[in-house]
């Protein structure tokens, strides 16, 4: 791999094969040839299954997918991509997916799956095509976890350019606070490598948001000494969901930074695979990860448990490789739409709406969330100056409120009007607490909204977005890198 420091000179892009070349079969050929992955074109074997991903409400029909195998190849499906002008985008697992790339170049990463971790230095090194649960396995045996967050099979980069809000969240940050370095492939086909040091803006930029700034091949960040957890979910029936509400408001002022939690209220389909305490009903979920000891952590969730009766309460002591039990998000590919909140406060009465809103009365499935925010996501991974490595937008937001439904596949669009009118009715509720949105949970909402460009806008404070808008003009000025989650929204 040929790479150089962003600091340096501007080296030379890559030459493209031929300006404005047009896209034949021998062009086809010619980029195949030159890979080391492999390269599917409509109706080949493998263009479907590399296509899709797991939100299944959108599919990318794209001219060409480049099976990337190494940042050489990344670079070089680049280069034809801007040699053929073909839009270019980036798919792993496809948990993220905001657009469906239609005629453009699709890189798909999922073979550059390669995780290597220091224990000397408590660092791990993945490429593009990395899931958390490899960093989380990888790490164990040295009594050090990552920053991941509830679902082990998202993405390691694309996750950490969002800012990830992890397990750990509370404790140790967003996970882009803890990156070391980035290597980058630009929009003019050159590998680079991006430090705090080299190029201090790019690298914030990247860092909170920054999927449409280039092609990211690999990324190095810092691991934690986390090996065990006191966590788990308390459960609550219908009848307890107001008084659940109003108390785990009130504990959330108490808790110490290292406790991070989250709560979710659902109605259960009534479905014979479900578990029959989950069947058909609403339940208020509290997920909890505590560093500290299982005695100290029995204490500090005492308020909780005395709200009253549970449907179930698995909160014990585990490794750090049981994480993932902590929340149970669904594994299976599904069709899904959600917008976010991230909120300077609320209150249980708002709440409580929230719960009836999206409760048995509503005409879709709603999942909801409210993550307890603060801690050292606020404060940043130097401890109080607030200045983080990475540039996340709304720091100091103390509470993320997050809809998603579920989209059926006999009327998707039907669910999904419906949806969206549920979730904006919720969100109205919190509306005098909202300071913005997360950039990892816009999830495509805002594409064909009228108000795209104002929900893009809303993941950074102004100036934050000034500087973004600003990063994005000079490094990608063609737009090479269009299907991201801020795309469609870029003022
Ligand atoms: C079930 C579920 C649970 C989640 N839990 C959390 C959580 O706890 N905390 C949290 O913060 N987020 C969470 N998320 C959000 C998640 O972090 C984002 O959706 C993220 O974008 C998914 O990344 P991916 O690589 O898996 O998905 P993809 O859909 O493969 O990628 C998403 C987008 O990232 C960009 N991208 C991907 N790879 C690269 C690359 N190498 N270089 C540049 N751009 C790239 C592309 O624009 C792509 O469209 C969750 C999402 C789901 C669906």
């Amino acid at each position: 791999m040929t790479t150089i420091d962003a600091s340096g000179p501007l080296a030379a892009p890559l030459a493209p094969d031929a300006p404005d070349a047009p896209l034949t079969p021998e062009a086809l050929d010619g980029l195949a040839r030159r890979l080391h992955g492999p390269v599917f074109r409509p109706g080949d074997a493998g263009y479907d299954a590399e296509r899709s991903g797991f939100q299944a409400g959108y599919r990318h029909r794209p001219a060409v997918i480049a099976g990337v195998a190494d940042a050489d190849d990344v670079a070089a499906a680049v280069a034809f991509a801007r040699a053929h002008r073909l839009p270019v985008a980036v798919q792993v697992t496809g948990h993220g997916l905001s657009a469906a790339t239609d005629g453009g170049l699709l890189i798909s990463t999922r073979r550059m799956s390669q995780v290597t971790v220091d224990p000397a230095t408590r660092t791990a090194r993945v490429a593009a095509g990395a899931v958390w649960s490899q960093v989380i396995e990888a790490a164990a045996p040295y009594g050090l976890a990552p920053l991941n967050g509830s679902a082990p099979g998202v993405g390691v980069v694309s996750y950490t350019l969002g800012g990830g809000v992890g397990v750990l969240a509370r404790t140790y940050g967003f996970a882009a606070d803890h990156v070391r370095a980035i290597d980058l492939v630009t929009a003019d086909a050159r590998q680079v490598r991006v430090t705090a040091d080299s190029d201090p803006a790019l690298f914030r930029g990247l860092l909170g948001g920054g999927h449409g700034l280039g092609v990211v091949t690999g990324m190095e960040f810092g691991l934690m000494p986390v090996a065990r957890l006191y966590g788990g979910q308390l459960v609550f029936g219908a009848g307890q969901i107001d008084d659940a509400l109003a108390a785990y408001l009130r504990w959330t002022e108490t808790v110490p930074d290292t406790l991070t939690s989250s709560l979710a209220l659902i109605v259960y389909p009534d479905l014979p695979q479900l578990p029959a305490p989950l069947r058909g009903r609403h339940l208020l979920q509290i997920r909890i990860a505590f560093t500290g000891d299982a005695e100290e952590g029995a204490r500090l969730v005492a308020p909780l448990r005395a709200v009253g009766p549970v449907v179930s309460d698995d909160l014990r002591e585990m490794p750090y490789t049981e994480a993932h039990t902590i929340h149970r998000d669904p594994a299976d590919p599904h069709a899904y739409n959600g917008d976010n909140a991230l909120l300077s406060g609320v209150d249980a009465a708002a709440l409580r709406q929230v719960a009836a809103l999206t409760g048995p009365a509503s005409p879709v499935m709603v999942v909801v969330q409210l993550n307890h925010l603060g801690g050292a996501l606020a404060t940043g991974p130097d401890g109080g100056s607030g200045a983080g490595a990475g540039g996340v937008g709304h720091r100091d937001a103390r509470f993320l409120l997050r809809v998603l439904s579920p989209l059926g596949a006999d009327d998707p669009e039907g669910d999904l009007a419906a949806a969206r009118a549920v979730h904006a009715a919720a969100l109205a509720e919190v509306a005098p607490w909202r300071i913005g949105r997360s950039v990892n949970f816009l999830f495509g909402e805002h594409r064909d909204r009228p108000d795209a460009a104002e929900v893009a806008r809303s993941t950074h404070a102004p100036e934050a977005w000034h500087h973004h808008t600003a990063l994005k003009a000079a490094h990608d000025p063609e737009n090479v890198f269009r299907f991201h989650p801020y795309d469609g929204g870029r003022s």
